[in-house]
């Protein structure tokens, strides 16, 4: 136990964890010649080609530092905040970290949110200043902004880069010399944290885990505390780039546990595995089960795949325990699935995996969050509206809520009025505003959550120039006077374009709504009207004009190739649309609502 260093890198998305765990695993010859490849951590196709870390991955190295052999258990961690809950569980299965600043970003939003993670955690902070190799590399000014932040000395601060490998001997040696060994009992119950868990489609899920006390030893009766479930450890071992199969994970160390667990739903990240016959009476703190942030229906592309698309969905639940999904029906979209995600990112992957691992060509409509409405009749009963047409009727209605959050934004001085109008449009309170130094400002405000789970972050990066960190918490569900804004096209109600809209908003939306339907739905043989309405009143009007003609007329009698092809471009482009009615409408304009600004 005193020569295993358990420790995980943090920093902003981009500045350079997967390499640098790459350069680590090369120096601590933990690969061969013939395993190595970039972002070699980064196993999914899809991590590897959008290049960010979806799941936490870890890694045991050995190194010899000054005569004495260490174990050190390197945790890698997702950066983006859809996953923020699976960064805080690597973070408490540690008990240091290497925080890595691009030397030429500085510091940015998800350096510090990870950072009070850490802190909160206890963890010892090793600040790598990386990219140093970089010609737009400002290493003495970052070097005083990571002083500035962690209150350090600038000789703790290593230079690095994980592209030349430059500086990681010292990165190792500060792991060896800065950061505890784990403490913990041997002697006591087993108690282990499940940090992550993968699903494998051959030998069922894959539990990773770090051992506080105790051991956990191949064929002993375990439980699940969060969930009450035994089970039998069929195998246990470390994780080096390849499974080592061992007898025991001893106190301190990190492991991966195979149970025959067929569905992810069973292993949550955050619970503690013990002993079924002599449980520890201290389950570890803090187990959250994950909620999804964002609801969006799925509907296949052609209304015979229906069942196709569940047996998809249920194989991919199995792997990915935080997707949640229910069937419904639209009318205009038929048979398909209301489905939770934590955000919308993780709803973005959600709809490629299903296309490429299951071959699904599928259509996702307008996300939302999950809202409260009380009837007049019944106003004590909450009624859950995940898709705005659940909304009651407005004559029934007696208030409706939405879930609301503290948000916490640090940003320089400069930024504030920027940050501060941008939160307002939000429809943001403005509680608190606190001077960290000079330069560097906290603000606190209580926000609609539907605000943020959109394009917030995009527009909060913009207007602080990526000089602003951000971090929220659930504060509970607030009355809003919210009107659900209805979309006909043709005079048909299209009850998957509806959304439900802050009533200051409603008009403006409403008509932009309009405006960008026009421009996405390709005109046809008829004029269609669109129309944006609030219950019968309609608030808004384009139209979009028939086609003159039929694209394939020209080519009568003429070149007979030509006009297949013309016919076989149409149908490609046709593979994201929906009928609605007599109107083609395209995947993006369900989509359009998000992309009004
Ligand atoms: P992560 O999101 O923090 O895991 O970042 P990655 O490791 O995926 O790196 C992001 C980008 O920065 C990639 O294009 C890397 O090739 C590049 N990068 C990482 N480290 C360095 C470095 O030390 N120097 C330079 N010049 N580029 C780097
Ligand atoms: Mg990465």
């Amino acid at each position: 136990m005193k020569h295993i260093r358990n420790f995980c890198i943090i920093a902003h998305i981009d500045h350079g964890k997967s390499t640098l765990a790459d350069r680590l695993l090369d120096f601590t010859n933990t690969v061969t010649e013939r395993e190595k490849q970039d972002q070699l951590l980064d196993s999914m196709d899809l991590e590897r080609e959008r290049g960010i870390t979806i799941k936490s991955h870890a890694i045991q190295m050995e190194y010899t530092y000054e005569g004495q052999e260490y174990i050190l258990n390197l945790i890698d961690t997702p950066g983006h905040v859809d996953f923020s809950y699976e960064v805080s569980r690597s973070i408490a299965a540690c008990e240091g970290a290497l925080l890595i600043v691009d030397a030429a970003q500085s510091i940015q939003a998800q350096t510090i949110s990870n950072l009070y993670l850490a802190l909160e955690n206890d963890l010892e902070i090793i600040p790598v200043l990386n990219k140093v190799d970089l010609p737009s590399a400002n290493p003495e000014e970052v070097t005083d902004d990571i002083v500035d932040l962690l209150g350090c000395d600038p000789e703790e601060v290593i230079h690095a880069s994980g592209k030349t490998g430059f500086g990681v001997d010292n990165i190792l040696a500060a792991v060896i010399e800065r950061i505890p060994a784990p403490k913990g009992s041997p002697d006591e119950p087993l108690q282990a944290l499940i940090f992550d868990s993968v699903y494998n489609p051959f030998r069922g899920v894959e539990t990773y885990f770090r051992v506080i006390n105790g051991a956990i030893k191949k064929g002993q009766e375990i439980k699940f505390v969060a969930t009450g479930k035994k089970y039998y450890a069929d195998e246990v071992g470390t994780l080096k780039l390849n499974q080592v199969v061992k007898k025991e994970i001893k106190t301190g160390d990190v492991g991966y546990l195979i149970t025959g667990i067929k569905d992810a739903r069973e292993v949550k990240v955050g619970d503690t595995i013990t002993d079924a016959k002599n449980p520890t009476k201290n389950a570890i703190e803090g187990f959250e089960d994950v909620k999804p942030m964002v609801f969006a229906g799925i509907y296949p592309v052609d209304t015979e795949d229906y069942e196709e698309l569940r047996n998809s969905m249920e194989k991919l639940q199995l792997n990915d325990a935080s997707l949640v999904f229910t069937p419904e029906s639209s009318a205009a979209l038929g048979f398909g699935f209301r489905c939770g995600f934590l955000g919308m990112l993780h709803m973005e992957i959600i709809q490629e995996r299903l296309e490429r691992e299951f071959n699904m060509t599928v259509i996702t409509t307008v996300p939302n969050v999950s809202y409260h409405a009380f009837t007049k009749k019944n106003p004590d009963e909450i009624i859950i509206v995940n898709n705005p047409s659940d909304l009651p009727d407005p004559s029934g209605l007696d208030r409706v809520e939405e879930p609301y959050i503290k948000a916490t934004i640090i940003t320089k001085a400069d930024f504030v009025g920027n940050v501060m109008s941008l939160c307002i449009e939000k429809r943001g309170q403005i509680t608190n505003q606190t001077y960290l130094t000079t330069e560097r400002v906290e603000l606190s405000f209580d926000m609609p959550l539907a605000e943020i789970v959109f394009d917030f972050y995009d527009r909060l990066k913009t207007v602080s120039k990526g000089y602003a960190s951000f971090d929220y918490s659930p504060i509970g569900m607030r009355a809003s006077k919210l009107v659900r804004v209805d979309i006909l096209l043709n005079a048909q109600p299209v009850d998957a374009l509806s959304a439900l809209i802050h009533f200051d908003n409603a008009y403006n939306i409403g008509k932009k709504m309009c405006e960008k339907l026009k421009e996405l739905i390709p005109r046809q043989q008829f004029d269609i009207p669109i129309q944006a309405a609030i219950g019968a009143k309609i608030i808004s009007r384009e139209t979009i004009k028939a086609l003159r003609k039929d694209v394939t007329a020209k080519c009568y009698g003429g070149d007979i190739s030509r006009k297949r092809k013309l016919l076989e471009k149409q149908k490609k482009g046709k593979k994201r649309m929906r009928q609605v009615g007599n109107v083609e409408i395209p995947q993006q304009a369900f989509m359009a609502v998000l992309k009004l600004n």
